[in-house]
C-alpha cells in the first residue's frame, strides 16, 4: 500500500498515513479534525510563508537575483519590522536575517 503524507489544516500536524489509493481521507491523530490534506513533501518548505519574488525572469543569474535580494530584503525587513514588531518578523521569516 502506498504511504502518504498528510497535513492537518486545523492544528497543522504532519503525518504519514499508509493505505489503498481510493481510502477515504484520515483524521488528524492530533486534533481528530476532518479537515486534512495530502501533503506534498518535495515542495519547497524554504518557501513557506515567505515571499517569494512574483515574475522572476528565468534569464536573470543567480548573482543577480542574489544581489537584488541583498538590496531588498533590509528594506523589507524594516517595513514588517515597523508593521509587525522585530520578534513577529524574526520569528515567521527568519530568513529575512540571513547575511
Ligand atoms: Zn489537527
Amino acid at each position: 500500500m502506498p504511504l502518504y503524507d498528510y497535513r492537518c489544516n486545523a492544528c497543522e500536524q504532519i503525518w504519514e498515513a499508509r493505505h489503498g489509493f481510493d481510502a477515504p481521507k484520515p483524521n488528524c491523530p492530533n486534533c481528530e479534525s476532518q479537515d486534512t490534506q495530502k501533503h506534498i513533501t518535495q515542495a519547497p518548505t524554504f518557501a513557506r510563508g515567505m515571499l517569494t519574488p512574483a515574475g522572476t525572469s528565468r534569464k536573470q543569474s543567480k548573482e543577480e537575483l542574489k544581489s537584488k535580494w541583498a538590496e531588498e530584503t533590509p528594506k523589507l525587513r524594516k517595513q514588517l519590522e515597523q508593521k509587525l514588531g522585530k520578534d513577529v518578523v524574526k520569528r515567521n521569516a527568519p530568513t529575512l536575517y540571513d547575511d
